[in-house]
């Protein structure tokens, strides 16, 4: 396959003719000031038109503010985009420190997109879910970053909005797709307890004057009204020309642009992605063999190759812990894997921000069966957690295929993935190139591609001490996100059926009924969100296995690790670009 190494060599060669400008330090410190000044400006201003967002990270000057999302906050939100891409012009990316070169890139992203958004997305006409206040206040509730009367308080302002925010949201909704109507209905409904119910408990707690308690119930009958008002009216909808939930071809590759921001086109990742799915098959296959007679006994083999990796997958899943060992079974493994990665000399990885593994928040409960929670951009001193869900009080069926699940060997790999070296080995390092820019617009595909990556380069070194069982569960793994991605586009643009997804996800991916018609659910609603696993373990593989191939006897692993993750989590091409640059000019 052809690689765009090519756009890349001509940004080395125009930035090593201007390598006057790269030694002249002073005009360098001035141009970063300049745009440190800008940054802080453009975050400002962010939040006034984004004041749901800011409050989501951390920044609470907002918190009483409900955006009515009508035209003219549209228009508002395309002429604050139009005027920072303007004044970032202003700037040459070429005289920026390396943090701030990829900042840049990041900030000119975000506004491109956000426009493109407004205008030529349109998700505001057509998708239903994005109107949705239930979230935002159940937060408001959930929150420790200030007392609970203030909290109230805010809350209580905030509400105000509510009836025109679902009167705007009717005026802004045209043909909608049935999935996405069907999803906000649910949504709405399922959130609406945030004022029937935990207000009233909050409530109770607060001292408030009892004036402005019965306010604010008031206010909380007026938007559980509106709530209804709108759920009402979208269930009664004629809808004679629904949107179809396929996003179509055209809006699919800017939104890949937009959202993945690789070196690679989508149709690229998507043949890598088929090659990569019959390569695991293959090396899958010749495992299965390998195992069979361990596991199966005298069970005569399938003529399928399929179905036999399908059977030794199976068997092996039965191998898991017991239920109320599983929050232990993981903070044993956390030690194994630091050891493993300092006896090979894999990754430094600082001991004094220890990770604190911990058993899920209820709030959280039933969300993922292990997360990590960092702290927010706003609350740089907090600790990060592995958040691990409890099985206690599951019923027996639903508890072991759970295990099954994340039987011996998927339970080892999901800890690499989000712990060591994972996703909080990940965050350890970008916070040691501080960069908010960096925290709020953080690629998702660098970041996911890298835990992907991760448990690849674990086993490569010998994690699992090279066990063929380990080997074939990595390989049905992996093969999740290759499919992930297989599905999305498919699906979005080339009218993939239901019938061919379940073939594909069950049957190719080996995975469970339930497993995938909930993936189906996830991909009529949401869009380029799955692909970015591949993609960001497919760019990150094949920039280490070209750097192995440049540098021969002089590469080195744990340097290229290092020196990888130093730049925070920027988009996987501009981390090469400037990696390649210093490489160049050495
Ligand atoms: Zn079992
Ligand atoms: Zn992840």
């Amino acid at each position: 396959m052809k690689k765009i190494i090519y756009p890349i060599i001509c940004i080395l060669l125009a930035s090593c003719g201007r390598g006057d400008v790269n030694k002249n330090n002073s005009n360098n410190a001035l141009s970063d000031e300049h745009f440190e000044n800008y940054k802080n400006r453009f975050i400002e201003a962010l939040w006034k038109v984004y004041p749901g967002w800011a409050s989501s990270q951390g920044y609470h000057k907002y918190d009483d503010v409900l955006v009515v999302p009508d035209e003219k906050e549209r228009d508002a939100e395309v002429k604050f985009a139009a005027a920072y891409l303007d004044s970032l012009k202003l700037f040459s990316v070429d005289s920026l420190s390396d943090n701030n070169k990829t900042d840049y890139h990041m900030i000119e992203n975000q506004l491109l997109s956000a426009i493109w958004s407004v205008k030529e997305m349109k998700s505001w006409e057509w998708n239903p879910t994005e109107y949705n206040v239930c979230g935002a206040f159940a937060e408001m509730l959930n929150g420790n970053y200030d007392s609970l009367d203030v909290r109230l308080h805010n809350f209580n302002l905030k509400m105000k909005n509510i009836p025109e925010y679902y009167k705007a949201a009717k005026k802004n909704i045209e043909d909608p797709t049935e999935e996405h109507t069907k999803l906000a209905i649910e949504q709405n409904l399922g959130g609406i307890s945030v004022f029937e119910k935990d207000l009233k408990e909050a409530l109770k707690k607060s001292k408030l004057s009892n004036e402005e308690k019965s306010k604010m119930l008031e206010r909380a009958d007026d938007a559980v009204k509106a709530i209804k008002n709108f759920t009402d009216w979208l269930k009664k909808m004629k809808n004679d020309k629904p949107r179809s939930f396929r996003l179509g071809k055209e809006l699919y590759v800017k939104k890949f642009e937009y959202d993945i921001q690789s070196g690679y086109t989508i149709d690229q990742i998507y043949d890598k992605a088929i090659a990569h799915k019959k390569e695991l098959h293959e090396k899958m296959f010749e495992l299965a063999d390998k195992l069979w007679t361990k596991y199966m006994d005298k069970t005569p083999k399938p003529a399928d190759k399929l179905v036999e990796i399908k059977s030794v997958i199976d068997k092996l899943s039965e191998i898991h812990v017991k239920p109320d060992s599983f929050q232990s079974a993981i903070e044993q493994q956390m030690p194994v894997l630091i050891q493993f990665i300092k006896d090979k000399d894999l990754i430094y990885i600082d001991p004094s921000k220890p990770l604190v593994v911990r058993r899920e928040p209820d709030y959280m409960a039933g969300v993922a069966g292990a997360s990590i929670s960092a702290p927010g951009p706003y609350d740089k001193g907090g600790n990060t957690y592995y958040n691990v869900g409890s099985l206690s009080g599951w019923e027996k069926d639903k508890a072991e295929s759970y295990l099954r699940e994340y039987n011996k060997y998927i339970l080892q790999i999901l800890n690499i993935h989000e712990a060591i070296p994972g996703h909080y080995t990940q965050l350890v390092y970008s916070n040691q190139s501080p960069s908010l820019i960096k925290s709020l617009f953080g690629n998702n595909a660098m970041i996911e591609g890298w835990a992907v990556y991760g448990e690849r380069m674990m086993l490569e070194s010998g994690y699992g001490n090279n066990e063929d069982e380990m080997w074939l569960m990595y390989y049905k793994w992996n093969l999740r996100s290759t499919c992930n991605t297989i599905l999305d586009y498919s699906v979005h643009t080339k009218n993939m059926s239901k019938e061919d997804a379940m073939n594909l996800l069950i049957n190719e991916a080996f995975q469970q009924k339930t497993e995938a018609e909930n993936k189906w659910r996830r991909v009529s609603v949401t869009q380029v969100q799955l692909c970015c696993y591949f993609t960001g373990f497919t760019e990150i593989y094949d920039f280490r296995e070209e750097m192995k191939t440049k540098l021969g006897d002089k590469f080195n692993l744990k340097q290229f690790h290092e020196k990888f993750l130093s730049y925070g989590s920027a988009p996987v091409k501009y981390i090469k670009e400037l990696m390649l640059a210093e490489m160049n000019s050495k």
